[in-house]
Formats: C-alpha cells, sequence, structure tokens
C-alpha cells in the first residue's frame, strides 16, 4: 500500500506541500504510515511573517471571544476523539487507553485555558494599591507577541495544547513544530484548529527536523519566546539560540523521578504504582519515577511483586486484545534504551527481569519492562534519563536517606511516596525537590496544578494560570493624580 503524502506546513490558513520528506513510522510494524513534507528556515520566516501579521487584531480580541474559540477547539478535538486515539496509536504505538488518556488531556486543557481567557477580561487593568495618593496605578497583563512553540514525540499531542491553549488563551500568535517522529496529531489537530474560526495566521505549523525548523525557530528575530519540551541538550541549544534576541524561553526538559515506598506504606499499592509510574507509555516519559526507593524492611516482598508486575504486563501492538504497553517509538530510541541497559549490567547492576525483545514479538520496538536491583549510584542507570522501561529499586534505612536520595539528582521534576501515616507522607513531599508530588496516587495530571520542575528539569512552569503568564507581558500603567 502506498503511504499518503501529507503536506506538513500550514502557513496563514494555507497548506504547503513540497519540501523535505519525513518518513512516519508505525513502530507496532516498523512500516511506513504515511509520509509528510515539511518545512525549512524560509518556512519558518513566513510563518513568523504571517504570525505578526495577524497578532494586531488577535492581540485585541476580548478574553471571551478567544475563549469561545477556544471551546471550539476542544469541541472539534472531541468529536474525532477516535481518530485521534487511532493516531496516536499507529504513530507512537501508545495502547488504546493510554491514547484516550491524552486525548482527553488535550480536550480538557483547551475547555480549561478558555475559562481562565474568559476570567481575564475582568481582571485587567486591576488597581494596584500604593503607598501614595499622588498616583494611581493598573495592572495589564499583555500577549508577549509571535511565540514558536517546539514539543517532543512521547505525548505530541499533549505537550502541544499545554503551549497552544495558554498561547492562544494570552493572545499570542503561534508557530508550532510537531516532532518530526509523530506529527500525524498534530497536523489532525491543525485540521480541527483550521475549522474554529480561528483567524488565518495566528496559528502556523511547520513541521520538519531540529536542523531545519527547530534551530531557525529558536533564533528568530520575530519570535518573542520559545517555549520547548524536549531533552536537555536540544534544551540548552535552544536556549543559546534565544539569548542571541534576549528571548523568552520556556523549557520543560528530562527527569529522573524517584518513589519513594515508605516502611507502613501498602506494599499492592506500592507496586501498582511504581509499576505504572515506570512503564506508563513504555517508560518514556520524562515523568517516569525510574528511581523507586524502597525502606528495607520491604525490599524483598517488594522486589518479588514487582518483577512478578513487570513480568505479567502484556507487551503488544496497541490493536491486539489486552494490550497493557506498546513498543518504544522508533528504532533509535529502542537502541538507546537497550544500550543503556546493557551498560547498566556492566556495572554489576543486577537485572532481574525483561529487558528484551518479547518472544512473540518479532518486529516491532518492543521491549519487556525491566527490573534493575543492585545499581551503583555513580552508574548512568542511576543518574541519567533512560526514556523507556526501567526502573532501578534500591533500599533505605531512614526517611532522611531516602530523601537525600531522592534529592540527588541534576533533575528534580516529579516524585511520588507511598505510606499510610499522613504527616509522614506530607512530611516527606514537602522535603522532596520536585515541581510535583503524588503521595498514594498514581500520575493524574489536572491544567489546575502546574507542570515543571527543579533543577535541570525546568525553566518555568506550564499549566495553572502560569501557564497563561508565561505569554504574558507585565505592563503598569501608573498616573499623576
Ligand atoms: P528532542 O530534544 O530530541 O526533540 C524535541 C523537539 O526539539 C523535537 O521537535 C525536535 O525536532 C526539536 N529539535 C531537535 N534539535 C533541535 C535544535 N537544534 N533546535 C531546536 N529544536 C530542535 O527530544 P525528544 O527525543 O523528541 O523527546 C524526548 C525528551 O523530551 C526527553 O528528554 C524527555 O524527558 C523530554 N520531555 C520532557 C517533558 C517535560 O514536560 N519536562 C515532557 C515530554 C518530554
Amino acid at each position: 500500500m502506498l503511504s499518503p503524502v501529507l503536506a506538513g506546513v500550514y502557513i496563514d490558513g494555507h497548506w504547503r506541500a513540497g519540501g523535505e520528506q519525513l518518513t512516519v513510522i508505525n513502530p507496532s510494524t516498523e512500516e511506513r504510515l504515511a509520509i509528510v513534507t515539511g518545512g525549512d528556515a524560509r518556512a519558518v520566516d513566513d510563518a513568523v511573517q504571517a504570525a505578526r501579521e495577524a497578532f494586531g487584531a488577535w492581540s485585541k480580541t476580548t478574553g471571551a471571544a478567544r475563549a469561545m474559540i477556544l471551546r471550539k477547539i476542544a469541541h472539534g478535538v472531541a468529536a474525532r476523539r477516535e481518530r485521534l486515539i487511532e493516531l496516536q496509536s499507529s504513530n507512537n504505538g501508545k495502547p488504546g487507553f493510554e491514547a484516550a488518556i491524552d486525548v482527553d488531556d488535550v480536550i480538557g486543557t483547551f475547555n480549561y485555558y478558555a475559562e481562565l481567557a474568559e476570567a481575564s477580561d475582568g481582571q485587567q487593568n486591576r488597581a494596584v494599591e500604593l503607598p501614595s495618593d499622588e498616583f494611581t496605578a493598573r495592572l495589564r497583563r499583555e500577549p508577549c507577541g509571535v511565540v514558536g512553540l517546539i514539543v517532543p514525540w512521547n505525548f505530541p499531542m499533549v505537550t502541544t495544547a499545554w503551549k497552544l491553549a495558554p498561547a492562544l488563551a494570552a493572545g499570542c500568535c503561534v508557530v508550532l513544530k510537531p516532532s518530526e517522529v509523530t506529527p500525524l496529531a498534530e497536523l489532525e489537530l491543525a485540521q480541527i484548529i483550521a475549522a474554529s474560526g480561528l483567524p488565518t495566521g495566528v496559528f502556523n505549523v511547520v513541521c520538519g527536523t531540529g536542523l531545519a525548523v527547530g534551530a531557525p525557530m529558536s533564533g528568530h528575530p520575530g519570535i518573542a519566546k520559545v517555549s520547548f519540551t524536549g531533552s536537555n541538550a536540544v534544551g540548552v541549544q535552544v536556549m543559546q539560540r534565544a539569548a542571541e534576541t534576549v528571548k523568552g524561553v520556556s523549557l520543560e526538559l528530562g527527569g529522573k523521578s524517584s518513589l519513594l515506598v515508605l516502611a507502613d506504606a501498602d506494599l499492592d499499592l506500592a507496586v501498582e504504582l511504581a509499576s505504572g509510574g515506570g512503564f506508563f507509555n513504555a517508560g518514556q516519559m520524562c515523568s517516569a519515577t525510574s528511581r523507586v526507593l524502597v525502606a528495607n524492611e520491604l525490599l524483598e516482598p517488594f522486589l518479588e511483586r514487582i518483577v512478578a508486575k513487570a513480568r505479567s504486563i502484556k507487551v503488544a501492538a496497541p490493536q491486539d486484545e489486552g494490550a497493557e504497553m506498546g513498543p518504544l517509538v522508533n528504532k533509535a530510541q529502542y537502541q538507546r534504551v537497550i544500550a543503556h541497559i546493557e551498560a547498566g549490567k556492566d556495572t554489576g547492576a543486577r537485572l532481574l527481569c525483561g529487558g528484551k525483545r518479547p518472544a512473540d514479538q518479532p518486529r516491532g520496538y518492543f521491549l519487556q519492562p525491566a527490573v534493575f536491583s543492585h545499581v551503583p549510584l555513580d552508574s548512568a542507570l542511576w543518574r541519567e534519563e533512560i526514556f523507556g522501561p526501567v526502573v532501578c529499586v534500591r533500599g533505605f534505612s531512614s526517611e532522611a536517606e531516602a530523601i537525600a536520595l531522592a534529592n540527588d539528582s541534576q533533575f528534580g521534576l516529579v516524585a511520588s511516596v507511598v505510606g499510610r501515616d499522613a504527616a509522614t507522607t506530607e512530611r516527606v513531599a514537602n522535603a522532596l525537590q520536585a515541581g510535583l508530588v503524588w503521595i498514594n496516587a498514581p500520575q493524574v495530571i489536572f491544567p489546575q496544578t502546574a507542570w515543571g520542575g527543579y533543577k535541570q528539569s525546568s525553566l518555568g512552569r506550564e499549566l495553572g494560570p502560569w501557564g497563561m503568564q508565561a505569554f504574558q507581558e507585565i505592563k503598569h500603567v501608573v498616573r499623576a493624580v
């Protein structure tokens, strides 16, 4: 069957064909799903130009008008829910239940920022109290301009919605660069947005590789702010290029997060949460709790149960009955994760299960979930983001040791705590250097709570009012009475 050739550039309301051909694959079959034609630095120039022209009118619309469009987009996503789930499953390899969570998250995010956009009308020009009656002051929040959004492949539509919805709500115009690995859901989203009544030029898409499109976006003088989600190495490059024009930058980068199982924890719950935190999305999560710290008295039974759990996970293509974990996203990622596992074994760490291709999956980038123990604290396995279904388990003898181990990382995105005593779990949560801590809970994310972390995991926060403020300038107007 011939793969469809899809235009991957959408500028000023028009789709553009031609340009570099990007091959998009299905990681379950290794077969080609589509060819997407990408853009280059010139397309970025054109997209920025269109966005700048649209900015004058869009930036002056009311929050209520913007909210109406955001709700239409949410409605359009809901109407194409099944199609978007299917695209996520075929392009990313996510099982249907995981892809459905992504699509519902996108709907929730657009609706949430519709509310915030609407509420912003009543907050504009708010009076500021001054210690003088000779002056008055008012506060305005204004859209920062044309923004460049660069997103990765692991939760493509979700990471896009977390940037796009607040940027539009704030009154910014957008140039979006999807990941060249997984552009299909974003192209569908672009069709939905094109039909939403959003004025042309406000939203533009330029698919392409990081070098062809992401790099020129990061340095573009017409872009006021770049919001990037991806690897630390690329995040640093984006920041360096953005520095040339003193551009605002938001970064959502890597993680090496911990899940702490305290001595009084419900063991079944701990295993369930450790499995979800390590193996959801085949472990390809910046928030993966890939370091599991277990109170020594629970270590042996925990290891026994997490290994049994990992062995029981059905690794299969999304369309297969009962599939619980899909493949890794592509060959490069598959080889990277396997290399990490092999290097980990060489350090003396013990691979207790998994880390190999399942016998019943001869094709596709499938990997059995892996559990390691005895992982040296200075090894890459313990310290670096693996971005695959690999969990390292280690015992601890005191609360202080557990906290110190968890905080001993260049990253600080999220953490999980499992334990029965409320005071202890709250105290431990407060001591962890992470932007979001879950207590006895799976990795639920609400648009109302911020996303982002400490240290080298993030610069800024997404979601909540902070996600919208990231696309706003603050202006005070002070008048002599
Ligand atoms: P990546 O850094 O390779 O690519 C991310 C995006 O940047 C892609 O669109 C890519 O084309 C683009 N890009 C590549 N080179 C570029 C350059 N020189 N200039 C500008 N853009 C460039 O990351 P990935 O492999 O797609 O995604 C995995 C990484 O993303 C992991 O490290 C993961 O932790 C991180 N991530 C973080 C979060 C978070 O919220 N903190 C969420 C999801 C993923």
